[in-house]
């Protein structure tokens, strides 16, 4: 259940890459133990949105604050950056796992470099988020002989081991197999259950209807829709979510 604390807070947020405008003017919070989904049609500027929530991308202006931290300038020290980062992981939509460390080094390789754990610590963290997302026999494995699936499960598992605060999820499924959707979305399910806060890039509308608290339907660089998934969905109020949710059904 989210409670009222802002861990992610945008207040007119814009981003132009050159003389595209992408983002208009985004204003919104989310809170600790949100799930949120963002949807909206393609080239509306979500991904962009949550590439700027972890300071992937500069802001052209606007306020940002992460966990309480002032993210909005251009000139945020890479420290600040590292630290917040840490705290507001992403998963991506082809994983980015590196492709000459096996999985298990793949694990350690934050925790050990940005959090300057030691070894042994590092792989206990490791095996225990392996096994939660049921990978535990692939450790010795390199990515290239997992699944699409099975890399985004590690990909997912590589994000725990940060213990992060929020995990940003760019299109997690989009670039998988039909068949190898499901069991990325049940890893996804079972985080939300444990209270994890998420944002979530997706095309998965059972996902955004089923399992998020909230939605933000997107459209043209701002949030033009934001709510509860059952009450959007069931009851869109602009004619450009109603004729998106009739493209989609
Ligand atoms: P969505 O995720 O909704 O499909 P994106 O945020 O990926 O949309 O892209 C929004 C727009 O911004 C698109 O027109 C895209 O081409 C443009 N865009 C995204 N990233 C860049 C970039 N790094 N440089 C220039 N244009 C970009």
């Amino acid at each position: 259940m989210p409670d009222s604390t802002a861990v992610i807070s945008c207040n007119n947020l814009r981003k132009s890459f050159g003389s595209l405008e992408v983002l208009k003017g985004v204003t919104s919070q989310i809170h600790k133990g949100d799930v949120v989904s963002v949807i909206g049609p393609s080239g509306c500027g979500k991904t962009t949105f949550i590439r700027c929530l972890n300071r992937l991308e500069t802001i052209t202006s606007g306020q940002l604050e992460v966990m309480g931290m002032d993210m909005s300038s251009s000139k945020v020290s890479q420290t600040a950056l590292r630290t917040m980062r840490s705290k507001v992981n992403m998963v991506f939509q082809h994983f980015n796992l590196f492709p000459h460390l096996t999985v298990l080094e793949n694990l350690m390789l934050a925790p050990r470099k940005v959090l300057k754990h030691p070894d042994s610590e590092c792989k206990d963290r490791a095996m225990y988020y392996l096994d939660k997302v049921g990978l535990s026999a692939k450790a010795d494995f390199y990515p290239d002989q997992l699944s699409g699936g099975q890399k985004q499960r590690v990909a997912i598992a590589r994000s725990l081991c940060m213990k992060p605060e929020v995990i940003l999820f760019d299109e997690p499924t989009s670039a998988l197999d039909p068949e190898l959707v499901g069991e990325v979305l049940e890893v996804m399910r079972k985080m939300a259950e444990a209270g994890m806060t998420m944002v979530v890039v997706t095309h998965e509308m059972q996902f955004a209807s089923e399992v998020a608290n909230r939605v933000f339907f997107f459209n043209q660089g701002v949030i033009e829709e934001d709510g509860d998934p059952k009450v959007v969905f069931n009851n869109p109020k602009s004619d450009r979510l109603k004729a998106f949710l009739s493209r989609i059904n």
